[in-house]
């Protein structure tokens, strides 16, 4: 909050890069004994978008875990379960799912998995998995190996496509549609419509701003003030519905294509519930080598 006449300038501060989490999670763990399994240059990497604060909170959590474990030492497993939690909410083993359920979940995480292993300009995978955790029965998660402060048109068609992958799995496998794609058809759209609408990456509506922040005045947001016309608008939601069936489209070629190594890598997602960004690489290299 801005009191009149207390401040007039504000500082941001902005959130560490990848050297400043490695320098602050170095002060964190200062007391903490660790397990030689611990990288804390991974963890830094794993943690775009953490504060200092959020930081602190990941060491405290995973020495949690660790106590709860009676154990002397921190792992590596507890850093990752911590951050885990911290992003995603706690996981919810306890959950019942039906057989049913757990077989979806586990082809559209795989779906998610495939077309980011295959695209160009996806980024690493770190994680699969189909434990329930927050509101998610299952989870990929992508890391990227530097701290992005942009990110090219390949990368973000590539990224609604990667989005696309789990229904894309769905529809071809089972010919269903469930509520699972609900976040990821949230993601491209907030993708596609960025593209569109701020960055300029549509030929039909050129390299114009057509965002609608609403002007923010003393606290008072005075109402999303529209600057085009609704035909603008109409042309906007065309544009962005296009972008997203063309990806869509890729997304269901490309299960298709690959479905063996679709199937190899849900049955192991079955069987293991969660898969490292190695294991995943391991159990489609083969298909991908010799199916192009
Ligand atoms: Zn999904």
């Amino acid at each position: 909050l801005l009191r009149p006449g207390r401040f007039d300038r504000r500082v941001i501060v902005p959130r560490p890069d990848i050297k400043g989490r490695r320098a602050i999670l170095d002060v964190h763990v200062k007391n903490v004994p660790l397990e030689k399994d611990v990288d804390l240059d991974v963890m830094a990497r794993g943690t775009p978008g953490f504060s200092g604060a959020d930081l602190s909170n990941l060491v405290n959590e995973a020495a949690l875990l660790a106590g709860r474990r009676a154990a002397d030492t921190v792992t590596k497993d507890d850093f990752e379960q911590a951050r885990d939690k911290i992003l995603l909410g706690s996981e919810r083993k306890s959950m019942v799912l039906t057989d049913e359920d757990r077989k979806t979940t586990a082809y559209h995480e795989a779906g998610h998995a495939l077309i980011a292993k295959l695209l160009p300009n996806s980024d690493p995978i770190h994680k699969v998995t189909i434990i329930p955790r927050g509101m998610a029965l299952g989870v990929m998660q992508q890391l990227p190996s530097e701290d992005k402060y942009g990110s090219s048109q390949e990368e973000l068609l590539d990224g609604i496509c990667v989005a696309c992958g789990g229904r894309a799995a769905e529809v071809v496998i089972f010919n269903h549609l469930t509520t699972a794609a609900s976040s990821d058809i949230k993601q491209a759209t907030r993708i596609a419509k960025k593209m569109v609408c701020e960055w300029g990456m549509s030929e039909e509506l050129g390299s114009v701003n057509y965002s609608e922040e609403g002007e923010v005045f003393l606290g008072k947001d005075f109402g999303h003030a529209r600057e085009y016309s609704d035909e603008t608008a109409a042309r906007i939601d065309a544009v962005v519905r296009k972008i997203i069936d063309e990806q869509m489209t890729k997304a269901k070629d490309l299960i298709v294509r690959y479905r063996d190594a679709l199937e190899v890598l849900a049955l192991a997602l079955l069987e293991k519930e969660t898969l490292e960004g190695a294991d995943v690489d391991r159990l489609i290299t083969p298909f991908i080598s010799s199916g192009s």
